[in-house]
């Protein structure tokens, strides 16, 4: 290899360079140009021969030049040029061009010349410029997002990290914060759990995702905090080699949770106690009826017990209208506590468009044909906070409503629509079920929601009251909107998870 460069002369070396080259002597001016620095700057070799470097420098910088250059010749050794400030260089057409610059001193008989090459910059700038925009923007958003950033080395569980965890992890700017320290933390009732999350995104069979919801607290003020942490594994040739995520403080967002839960289990009782005193009072009505008419063939029985030639086929119809009404009352009574049994308020986020598909499936698997619903989702509605089963019931109590309403007007087209939105007013999810059948009138409207109100001869009457009453204890509304022409839609809105952003 030495011998090839031997052969190879300088003059070669530096008309073939890719990049710009001029030969500089100690007064400043140009001896020598290269190619790659003709075409650069725009002149031929014999208009750049002999002009001074200032020449092309643009005439804003142009001022103390010479002084930087003389500095260059006294102490003379290679480096870049400009400190890392931007640098153009000025072309015979007078376009400046953004370049890097290198200084070389280059001795040639004697005499001591500066060999300048000139890299051309805009490449670099643009490259720095859209990273520096990009940091800015990730700044900005991880700000908004109040985002702490964390980067673990899963060999050897170095910790890197940001201003915002070293703050929620109660360090000042500046100090140091290492993996134990980071764990160490965590509330212990939290640690295993976020642990085993932890453990389980070094599978490289898995999708190396994790979440976990762990309370903090801050080794200097004491005070206890709720943090989400939302991270994944990266992997290389099935080996775990870098888990990056980020952490929130959710504390606010928890708070919010459990006062909305207190107020859910607090209106519920409350709804419990007026369904409960509605129940008994209806239960008393309805069981009225079949008691006097028990009653009544009772009397009718005896009576015919007290003769001697009595008639056996009235005393057995007798008996058997006891029957038929012992049996009458009881299957009300079951119907009614089957449809009571709302069960306890467990809440969790799910999403309103399944959950409105599973109410389907069940309506239709419950026998009730002829449904074509048209269903009008918002794939992209944000999950909602709420009992889902007792969501699912509402549903379902409104389906088959719409279902027997239409089914009883004879209508052919049996349409029902279903759609999920966003209620704008409120920020809320809104669901509505709209049908075609025999509507309802002002008069039946202002009692639907009485209970044990209802038109059909198998009806309860108490669907729409708890379902109203669901839907409150969830923390929304139910109404009824008459249609303008045909049918009746119910309408129900449901808080979406607080600070769902
Ligand atoms: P039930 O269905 O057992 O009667 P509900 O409380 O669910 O009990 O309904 C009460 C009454 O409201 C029904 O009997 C019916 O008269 C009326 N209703 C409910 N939904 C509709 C609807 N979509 N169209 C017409 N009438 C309805």
């Amino acid at each position: 290899m030495a011998n090839l460069l031997h052969n190879l002369s300088f003059q070669k070396l530096f008309d073939i360079a890719a990049d710009a080259m001029l030969l500089v002597d100690s007064s400043g001016h140009i001896v020598e140009a290269n190619f790659a620095a003709l075409q650069l700057l725009e002149y031929s070799e014999a208009t750049i021969c002999g002009l001074t470097v200032e020449a092309l420098i643009p005439e804003r910088f142009r001022g103390h030049h010479h002084q930087y250059r003389n500095g260059f010749f006294q102490n003379p050794e290679k480096r870049s040029m400009g400190d890392g400030r931007d640098l153009f260089a000025l072309s015979s057409s007078g376009k400046e061009l953004a370049v890097d610059i290198g200084l070389s001193p280059i001795k040639i008989q004697d005499q001591t010349y500066i060999l300048i090459t000139f890299y051309a910059a805009d490449k670099r700038r643009e490259t720095e410029q859209a990273l520096r925009v990009s940091n800015e923007r990730l700044e900005l958003a991880k700000q908004a997002a109040n985002l702490g950033v964390f980067d673990v080395d899963p060999q050897n569980l170095a910790l890197h990290y940001d201003e915002r965890i070293l703050e929620l992890w109660g360090k000042k700017p500046g100090e140091t914060i290492n993996y134990d320290e980071f764990i160490g933390v965590i509330n212990p009732e939290d640690r295993v759990a976020s642990a085993v999350e932890f453990n389980r995104c070094f599978d490289p069979a898995g999708d190396g995702k994790y979440y976990a919801e762990y309370r903090i607290k801050n080794p200097h003020d004491g005070v206890e905090r709720w943090v989400s942490s939302v991270g994944e594994m990266h992997f290389k040739d099935g080996k775990a080699v870098r888990f990056v995520g980020v952490a929130r403080d959710i504390t606010k967002q928890k708070l919010t949770e459990k006062i909305l839960q207190e107020q859910r289990i607090e209106t519920e009782s409350f709804y419990k106690q007026q369904i409960a005193s509605h129940t008994a009072s209806a239960i008393a009505h309805e069981l009225n009826q079949p008691l006097a008419a028990i009653s009544a063939y009772s009397e009718v029985a005896l009576h015919e017990l007290s003769h001697v030639n009595n008639h056996p086929e009235i005393l057995i119809r007798a008996l058997e209208g006891c029957v038929s009404q012992a049996q009458r009352a009881g299957t009300s009574l079951h119907e009614l506590i089957a449809f009571l049994q709302v069960g306890e308020l467990i809440t969790e986020r799910f999403d309103l468009n399944e959950t409105v598909l599973d109410a389907l499936n069940t309506t239709k698997g419950d026998g009730l044909i002829g449904l074509q619903p048209i269903l009008q989702l918002d794939r992209n509605i944000p999950l909602v906070l709420g009992n889902k089963i007792q969501i699912q019931k509402v549903l379902v109590n409104l389906l088959r409503n719409a279902i027997e309403a239409t089914n009883e007007k004879g209508q052919a087209d049996s349409a029902i629509a279903v759609s999920v939105k966003i209620y704008t007013d409120k920020n809320m999810a809104h669901v509505s079920v709209e049908d075609r059948g025999h509507g309802i009138s002002q008069e039946l409207a202002e009692r639907i929601f009485e209970p044990f109100f209802t038109t059909k001869s198998k009806g309860i009457g108490m669907g729409l009251l708890i379902s109203r009453a669901l839907i409150k204890a969830n923390g929304g509304q139910l109404w009824l909107e008459q249609n303008a022409s045909d049918g009746a839609t119910f309408h129900f809105t449901l808080p979406f998870i607080p600070n769902h952003a």
